[in-house]
């Protein structure tokens, strides 16, 4: 399913995915069982929480952007915000430094609002906040006062994403890129996969504990997302000691942009290709990918009005570069280069193909070594 798609500040596309707007109804609803001022009040903490989970995420897109690593879009789940880089970042300095820049925003806030409570008792909800204090005490505080809202989901945030050392949080993050500079990315990433498996059991058995389905969702989180992070890297890591040469097919299908998508497809097809090249002469090629067409076409209209373009991708690019680009951007096909001029066309099953060969061979080579041990 489609996210809603909330603005675009800085060039970065912020979506709301669609499970988030589900959660969030399904929380206000038990909560008007409390009463309309507790449905209220979790309205006030889910407004807050939502603008600073955007300028979390906003604050890693900018720094991100500031590092050379320009970021699509910020999709926002119901466990916080994912900003979705075109890369992950080379240098360990710099993915420090974005990842430590989200939760330095959070504590920013915390900060800011313990400073003007100081000066401004009155806008701070201390005589509700006591050791006798109820949940219909933090109700209302909530509700009335929006500087306790602003530091509680503030500091929670920023604790969450900072202080757990697990992927894909920031933590994990931060622990992540602290180790690359010792041992190298995947030598860090699998350490750090280890600890967030273990973080995530032990949130898992806690939030049965505390019966807290957010804490069980983000349990769930870290063990996925990490193993996922893990798979990535390793991937990448692999993908690097491929020659690109040897996944280029010189000869590839190519269509015209003039003809009806109609018979293009039907031409595809008798071809067995799902993804092809379109040439809108004078050396300049789209591609058009069967498998991601808009849900309505009018097969009579030329290829060009379907077809999309990917960057442009140089011979001389290192292929765990080129495999990022098909991982991040959801390439079918691409054009390669060679000084401007086409040279054909990597596609996503050719690498995947050569990755899954070069794993088998590692496994059996690995295989035949503890074999003559
Ligand atoms: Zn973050």
């Amino acid at each position: 399913m489609r996210s809603l798609v909330l603005g675009r500040p800085f060039g970065v596309a912020i979506e709301l995915h669609w499970s988030f707007i589900l959660l969030v109804l399904f929380i206000l609803f038990s909560a008007l069982a409390e009463g309309i001022e507790s449905m209220l009040s979790t309205a006030m903490l889910f407004f807050f929480l939502f603008m600073s989970v955007i300028l979390h995420e906003l604050t890693h897109s900018i720094v991100s952007i500031n590092r050379g690593i320009s970021v699509q879009r910020i999709v926002l789940l119901p466990i916080g915000g994912v900003a979705v880089a075109e890369e992950i970042p080379e240098n360990p300095r710099d993915e420090f430094l974005i990842s430590v820049s989200g939760p330095i925003f959070n504590f920013s806030v915390v900060i800011a609002v313990i400073l003007i409570v100081t000066f401004l008792p009155s806008f701070f909800p201390w005589h509700l906040l006591s050791s006798k204090t109820t949940a219909a005490d933090i109700d209302r505080a909530f509700l009335y006062y929006p500087f306790f809202t602003l530091l509680y989901v503030n500091l929670m945030l920023g604790s969450f994403n900072l202080f757990l050392p697990a992927l894909p949080m920031d933590g994990g993050r931060v622990l992540r890129s602290l180790l690359s500079m010792k041992m190298g990315t995947v030598k860090a990433t699998r350490i750090v996969t280890t600890i967030s498996a273990v973080i995530a059991i032990i949130l898992f058995m806690v939030s049965f504990a505390l019966q807290s389905i957010i804490l069980m969702v983000i349990a769930v989180f870290i063990f996925f997302g990490s193993r996922e992070e893990a798979r990535f890297i390793e991937a990448k890591s692999s993908l690097a000691k491929i020659n690109l040469k040897s996944l280029i097919n010189k000869k590839p299908l190519i269509i015209e942009s003039t003809q009806p998508i109609g018979s293009a497809i039907r031409h595809m097809l008798s071809k067995k290709k799902f993804a092809c090249l379109v040439d809108f002469g004078s050396g300049k090629y789209g591609v058009l990918d069967l498998e991601n067409l808009p849900e309505k076409i009018n097969f009579l209209e030329p290829v060009s009005s379907y077809a999309f373009f990917p960057e442009p991708i140089s011979i001389d690019m290192p292929p765990n570069k080129i495999f990022e680009k098909f991982m991040t951007k959801g390439y079918a096909l691409v054009p390669i280069f060679d000084s401007g001029v086409l040279v054909g066309v990597i596609s996503q099953s050719a690498i995947e193909q050569a990755y899954r060969e070069m794993r088998i061979k590692e496994r059996i080579s690995s295989l035949i070594e503890s074999k003559s041990n």
